[in-house]
C-alpha cells in the first residue's frame, strides 16, 4: 500500500481564501477590518520569523495587524500592561503573545492576562475548559488544523480509534480533546506509556506530537491508519553544514504501510496560522454579534 499524502498547504491555502473571502462582508457591516495584534518579546530568531510571517498572512487576508516588539528585557508588569490595552482596544479582534517568552515573564500570568474572547491561540484556560466541556470558544491553532485535515482526508471520524502521541497543552490534549467530541475513541500516549508501538498499532488515527525525529516507525502503524504528523525537528543533512526538517514518523516508512499521511514540511506547519486567520474571523465577528460564516 501507499498511503496518499495529505496536502496541508494547499489545504491551508484554500482556508485563507475563504478567510479572505469573508473580510469584506465584516468590513461592509462593521467599518473596519478584523484586527490581529502580535506581542513579541526579544529577540528570538525563530520567533521573529513565525511574527513577520504572521503579520504578513494577515495583511494577505485583508485583515489589521498590529505588531508589538518589545525588548528581551520588558519586565512582566509593562508586559501585563501592553496586553491590558490591547483587551481595551476596540480595533483588535485577536490577541497573540509569542512564546516562548523570556524568563523573568511567567507565561502562564501573560495567558491568563488576555481577554478569552480575543485569545485566538486558544491557550488560555477558559478556552481550555470551553473546549473540554464542548462551549464554544477558541481551540489552539495547531491540533485544530490536524483536526480539519482528518476530516478532510476521512469525512466522518465517528468510532474510530484514535492515539495522539504527546500531551501537551498546546498540541496533545486539545488534540484528545477535539477527537473525543469527534467521537472517536481517544488513547493520550507520552513518555511514560508502556509499549507504545503496540499503542500506536491500534489507531485508525495516529497524532504525532512528540518532538522526537521520526520515532514513529513503519511498523508502529495498523496498515490503512491516517498519520498525522505536527513534529518539526532539525536534522543533520546529507551535506556537512545543512540540516534538514523531519517529523516525528519516520515518513517513507509510514507512506508504505499508511492510508493517508502527512510530510513534513508542507503538512500540519501550514495549518497554523490559516487555522490563526479563521480564529481571527471568527472573533471578530463574535464581538460584532454577527454570524461567522459557514464554511470555516
Ligand atoms: P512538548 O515538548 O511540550 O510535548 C512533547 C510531548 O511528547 C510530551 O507530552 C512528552 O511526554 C511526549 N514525549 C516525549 N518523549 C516521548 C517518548 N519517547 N515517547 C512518547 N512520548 C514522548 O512538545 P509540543 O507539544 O509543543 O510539540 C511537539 C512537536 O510538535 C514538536 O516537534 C514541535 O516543534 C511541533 N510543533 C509544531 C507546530 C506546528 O506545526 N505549527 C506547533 C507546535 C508544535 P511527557 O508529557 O511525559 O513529558
Amino acid at each position: 500500500m501507499t498511503a496518499a499524502t495529505i496536502d496541508g498547504k494547499a489545504f491551508a491555502q484554500g482556508l485563507r481564501e475563504r478567510v479572505a473571502a469573508a473580510v469584506p462582508a465584516f468590513v461592509a457591516a462593521t467599518g473596519r477590518a478584523p484586527g490581529l495584534a502580535v506581542v513579541l518579546v526579544g529577540e528570538d530568531p525563530a520567533s521573529q520569523v513565525y511574527v513577520r510571517s504572521k503579520g504578513k498572512s494577515t495583511l494577505e487576508a485583508g485583515m489589521a495587524s498590529f505588531e508589538h516588539r518589545l525588548p528581551a528585557e520588558t519586565g512582566e508588569d509593562e508586559l501585563l500592561a501592553v496586553v491590558a490595552r490591547l483587551n481595551a482596544d476596540p480595533a483588535v479582534d485577536g490577541i497573540l503573545v509569542q512564546l516562548p517568552l523570556p524568563a523573568q515573564i511567567d507565561e502562564a500570568a501573560v495567558i491568563a492576562a488576555i481577554d478569552p474572547d480575543k485569545d485566538v491561540d486558544g491557550f488560555h484556560v477558559i478556552n481550555a475548559g470551553r473546549l473540554a466541556t464542548g462551549a464554544p470558544g477558541f481551540v489552539p491553532c495547531t491540533p485544530l488544523g490536524c483536526l480539519m485535515l482528518l476530516k478532510d482526508a476521512l469525512g466522518d471520524l465517528s468510532g474510530l480509534e484514535a492515539v495522539v502521541v504527546g500531551r501537551s497543552n498546546i498540541v496533545g490534549k486539545p488534540m484528545a480533546q477535539l477527537l473525543l467530541a469527534e467521537s472517536c475513541t481517544v488513547t493520550v500516549a507520552h513518555s511514560r506509556t508502556r509499549d507504545l508501538p503496540a499503542v500506536v498499532r491500534r489507531a485508525d488515527i495516529v497524532v504525532a506530537a512528540v518532538g522526537r525525529p521520526e520515532m514513529i516507525r513503519g511498523d508502529w502503524l495498523k496498515p490503512g491508519a491516517a498519520v498525522i504528523d505536527v513534529g518539526i525537528n532539525r536534522v543533520p543533512g546529507s551535506e556537512p553544514g545543512k540540516t534538514r526538517l523531519v517529523g516525528d514518523v519516520a515518513f517513507a516508512e509510514a507512506a508504505a504501510v499508511a492510508g493517508h499521511v502527512t510530510p513534513v514540511p508542507g503538512g500540519v506547519g501550514p495549518m497554523t496560522i490559516a487555522c490563526l486567520l479563521r480564529n481571527t474571523l471568527v472573533a471578530a465577528h463574535r464581538r460584532e454579534r454577527l454570524d461567522a460564516p459557514a464554511g470555516l
